[in-house]
């Protein structure tokens, strides 16, 4: 069954769109944790980062490049994290692999 982020994919559930190839999106989120706070994908549905294949490098690849692209937008190019959960444990909560690129204010400790 396709996850909120399958959805938004296929055009079933409104989203802001800042990025789109046939092979990645990316999407404000939706309760940003900080004034930049973007998610990017790629639209073959991989569960997690753990679930990903040698195969699906060089899409995770394209997702690095697109968040650099982004950080240059969206003016955080010389501080943000970019990060991926994987799994219940790390606050997993869509089981669509997706990085999300958080910026434009202090960031403090992982944890
Ligand atoms: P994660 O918890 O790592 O799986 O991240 C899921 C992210 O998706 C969270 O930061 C949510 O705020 C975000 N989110 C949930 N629903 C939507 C939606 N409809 N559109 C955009 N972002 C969403």
């Amino acid at each position: 069954m396709s996850t909120i982020f399958g959805k938004i994919i296929k055009r079933e559930l409104p989203a802001e769109i800042v990025f789109e190839n046939d092979r990645i999106i990316a999407i404000k989120d939706k309760y940003p944790a900080a004034p930049v706070h973007l998610l990017i994908m790629p639209k073959k549905e991989i569960k997690d980062i753990q679930s990903a294949s040698k195969e699906d490098l060089t899409l995770i690849s394209e997702c690095i490049t697109v968040a650099q692209e982004l950080a240059k937008k969206f003016n955080v190019q010389d501080g943000y994290r970019l990060i991926t959960n994987n799994g219940p444990t790390a606050g997993q909560t869509i089981y669509h692999l997706h990085f999300h690129l958080v910026g434009g204010r202090q960031l403090g400790a992982l944890g």
